[in-house]
């Protein structure tokens, strides 16, 4: 693989004893792939602060890979993210995702506790009191964003996120590899310079694949819905199915000058491990190797 590019693993923070049981064992599998960072969430699906450290730490002690936490700002006060970004950096963490999260309607109003609204205004927060002491990451939405009012809006609420200090931007899941070019020549239009790696969701159930996509209003394309649809009472065959359909996803988005890649691996080692080596068998092919 180029080794300019940036491969990451996406962790959430695990909710029941099983999964806390089993998170060392996929970190580890996870860590022989050599990503370049862990990223892990916050408070998606009710995690609180303490489960992203302790994961965070997990990675850090048992893997040496670094570790990224996700930061979310809605509701929060200035205080409460220095405090966390206080603690990360005694943690050795230089690099951060910053979002501003999800909250009850309530929260979004301008007059809603808290003093964040909006995550351009965490990424100005961290700059103007951290200066370049952490490396940010924010979110793209190469469909928009589900409560923007239209792509364009959107997209230059993207921009204000860029400009307030951000490093790189990871994307929302997608199946259409059109939605990220098209994003990308917008990029490209507006000056924007920052890689913005597509985020990947691997294929492994059909009700967890619809729920993602209706929760993030990414398009799940008919076919990929429809044929997930028929297999889904045969795993095997339909993580096989999955599989081709991510893989060519990514082989098209390398191909086309994709900066990396970010997979959301839903604390799942095997089928990242599996998309893994398609890819790399893929990249040598085209070498000539
Ligand atoms: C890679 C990735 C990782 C994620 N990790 C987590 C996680 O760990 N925990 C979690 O809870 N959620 C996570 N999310 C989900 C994310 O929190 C939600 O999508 C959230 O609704 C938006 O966060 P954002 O940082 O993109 O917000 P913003 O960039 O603030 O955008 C949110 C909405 O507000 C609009 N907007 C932005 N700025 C302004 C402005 N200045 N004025 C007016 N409107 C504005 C935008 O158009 C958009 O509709 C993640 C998403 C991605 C893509």
């Amino acid at each position: 693989m180029d080794s300019q590019l940036s491969f990451s693993f996406e962790l959430f923070p695990p909710r029941t004893p099983e999964g806390v049981t089993k998170l060392p064992a996929v970190i580890r599998r996870l860590a022989e792939l050599h990503p370049d960072y862990f990223s892990i969430t916050y408070g998606a699906g009710g995690s609180n602060q303490e489960g992203t450290y302790e994961t965070l730490m997990t990675v850090i002690k048992q893997t040496g890979v670094e570790a990224v936490p996700h930061l979310t700002c809605v509701g929060s006060t200035r205080a409460h993210i220095a405090c966390l970004l206080d603690r990360y950096r005694e943690a050795g963490v230089k690099r951060v995702v910053a979002l501003r999260g999800d909250l009850p309607a309530t929260a979004m109003s301008p007059s809603a506790p808290g003093d964040f609204h909006y995550a351009n205004e965490l990424v100005s927060f961290i700059r103007e009191t951290y200066g370049n002491a952490f490396k940010i990451d924010v979110a793209a939405y190469p469909e928009m964003h589900p409560q923007a009012p239209s792509p364009g809006v959107d997209f230059e609420n993207f921009c204000r996120k860029v400009e307030a200090g951000a490093d790189a931007a990871l994307t929302q899941l997608f199946f259409n590899a059109d939605a990220y070019f098209d994003f990308m020549e917008r990029c490209d239009k507006a000056g924007i310079k920052i890689p913005v790696i597509p985020g990947i969701m691997p294929i492994t159930t059909f009700d967890r694949t619809v729920r993602f996509c209706e929760g993030c209003g990414a398009d799940l394309p008919r076919w990929v819905r429809l044929r997930l649809e028929e297999l889904q009472d045969d795993k095997p065959a339909l993580l096989d199915f999955g599989l081709g359909v991510v893989t060519r996803l990514c082989e098209t988005l390398l191909r086309n000058g994709a900066p990396g890649l970010h997979f959301y691996t839903i604390n799942q080692s095997e089928v990242v491990q599996r998309l893994w080596n398609n890819l790399a068998l893929t990249t040598s092919c085209e070498q000539g190797h």
